[in-house]
């Protein structure tokens, strides 16, 4: 059986709902409502949260539902979560992915929602039970917290073999919404796509194509005080968290996420306008047959095979975004969708040698896919292929020269471990070249980025800004607001955990 994803998600929504009396809410936009801590929606919980934190208002209609299921729009790009990087590289990472989940608040706890995981798991999606390992948290003696011996419990009990229960530590399974507020452990559940007895356990949470994490369940029982302590909530919650695109990868019996029919239709779409590549191109024939399979099948074809996961990624985010309101822009989540359309429109044009429009041509597969489920994307179909339309126009001669202007710095600097910071600070500044993407052009030929000394630059940079926002703000009056706020804006470092990239502004 090869189950489409439609239907997938459909099982999810019903099996909470029909069977298990949950309250079906809808997904929010992924542009953050009332949160101005994140760029974009980037978990299931993220439109609950007040409940979680007690700040939810007495007449909001959220807090009428104890059991709640949903399937929500995530961005990880930027901020706290930024998958970004990996996207391409591996085959479960996205920019935008679809994640499941069912919540109680105050409801049912451990033991029921391990129970219905495990039902829904092995039952109604019909996986086999020795292809899934759970981990817990195993406890942190220095910070005093005991290990989660009834989730393991609860486990063992529902017939997870001994073996596959492993204990974690605090990084991979506590769960903390942030420096104070609700927290607890969290068990994840695993699939080994592989089988027959290997070492397995061995691969769990260590970023192997292999073994992938396709669920979270978070047993929020605690709250982090001020003072670093933990007290005991009075009511306890569940929220988990299960990635669509992963789950129907194991469902159609696929290692990769792109060789899912939630990506199939946007990958069959490049074909027709490459045609003309596909019959002179070796590197492109090759790229459409294995196109999703490089990673782990070991046919390494190089940056082909990445472009085409990078740019079908790239273009259902774009796509999601613009839906819901979020237009490549200048600063916070608006900023990051530019790198983003900047790094696709790179992708096609270098690596695929599309011609331009094509990012915005494909958008009408990712339509189809994902229509039905979010109908604001039929809604903004020509409003989404104008604005990538425009935008790639408007990056497509900086990306020429600035193009020209990496070969020719390459070739005088031969031999080197590092790209000149200058060359790459001014293309960031003069052309509008994110630097993840110089620093992915550089890359292919072997080349780094020199990141240190770019943090430097762009310190520097900032406290200049900031300087001529404070004399504005001493000399002009009142029509100078909006400037100031704008370079106060472009003065705010990300919100991002990454060092790396802290000044990508
Ligand atoms: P990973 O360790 O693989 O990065 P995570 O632990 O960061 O995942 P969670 O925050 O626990 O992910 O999110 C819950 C689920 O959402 C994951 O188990 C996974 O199935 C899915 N998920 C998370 N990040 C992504 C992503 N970038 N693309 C696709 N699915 C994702
Ligand atoms: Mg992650
Ligand atoms: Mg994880
Ligand atoms: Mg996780």
């Amino acid at each position: 059986a090869c189950p489409p994803a439609a239907q997938v998600r459909q099982a999810f929504l019903r099996f909470f709902q029909e069977q298990h009396g949950h309250r079906l809410v809808p997904s929010a936009p992924v542009r953050p409502r009332g949160d101005p801590g994140l760029l974009f929606v980037n978990a299931g919980m993220n439109q609950f949260k007040p409940i979680f934190l007690g700040t939810a208002h007495p007449q909001s209609e959220l807090v009428q539902y104890q059991r709640v299921v949903n399937s929500q729009k995530c961005v990880r790009a930027g901020g706290k979560h930024n998958d970004l990087d990996d996207v391409g590289r591996d085959v479960y990472h996205h920019t935008f992915f679809e994640m499941l989940g069912n919540w109680s608040f105050g409801d049912y706890f451990k033991e029921k929602a391990c129970g219905m995981a495990w039902e829904l798991l092995t039952q109604v999606y019909e996986i086999s039970k020795d292809r899934l390992y759970v981990t817990y948290f195993g406890g942190d003696a220095l910070l005093g917290l005991s290990p989660d011996e009834e989730s393991r419990d609860i486990w063992l009990s529902l017939g997870v073999p001994p073996s596959h229960v492993l204990p974690f530590p605090l990084k991979e399974n506590f769960w903390e919404m942030g420096e104070t507020g609700p927290c607890g452990p969290c068990t994840e559940i695993h699939y080994d796509h592989v089988g027959g007895g290997r070492h397995a356990a061995a691969l769990v949470n260590q970023d192997n194509p292999d073994v992938v994490e396709i669920w979270n369940l978070v047993f929020m029982q605690y709250s982090r005080e001020v003072d670093g302590s933990l007290r005991s909530l009075p009511q306890h919650h569940v929220d988990t968290g299960m990635g669509l695109e992963r789950l129907v990868t194991v469902l159609q019996s696929k290692h990769s996420n792109y060789d899912t029919d939630l990506f199939t239709p946007i990958l069959d779409s490049t074909l027709p306008p490459l045609k003309h590549l596909l019959s002179c191109s070796p590197l492109h024939r090759a790229a459409g047959a294995l196109v999703t399979r490089a990673w782990w099948g070991g046919a390494d074809i190089g940056s082909v095979n990445m472009a085409y996961r990078v740019v079908a990624d790239h273009v259902r985010t774009l796509s999601v975004c613009i839906a819901d309101g979020v237009y490549p822009g200048m600063s916070g989540a608006e900023l990051v969708l530019r790198r983003i359309l900047r790094r696709a429109v790179r992708f096609c044009t270098e690596v695929l040698h599309a011609p331009p429009g094509f990012l915005a041509s494909l958008v009408p597969a990712v339509v189809e896919v994902l229509g039905d489920a979010y109908p604001e994307l039929r809604k903004n179909t020509d409003q989404i292929m104008t604005i990538i339309n425009d935008n790639e126009a408007a990056f497509l001669s900086s990306l020429l020269r600035g193009r020209r202007i990496i070969d020719r710095t390459l070739q005088q600097i031969g031999p080197s471990k590092f790209f000149p910071t200058e060359v790459a600070w001014s293309l960031h500044g003069n052309l509008g070249f994110p630097l993840d993407l110089i620093d992915l052009m550089v890359e292919e030929k072997g080349i780094q980025l020199d990141w240190a000394t770019l943090g430097q630059l762009a310190q520097k940079d900032r406290k200049t800004r900031t300087q001529q926002a404070e004399q504005l703000e001493g000399s002009v009056a009142r029509l100078d607001v909006h400037s100031l706020a704008q370079l106060q804006r472009d003065g705010v470092p990300a919100t991002d955990d990454s060092p790396k990239y802290a000044y990508t502004i």
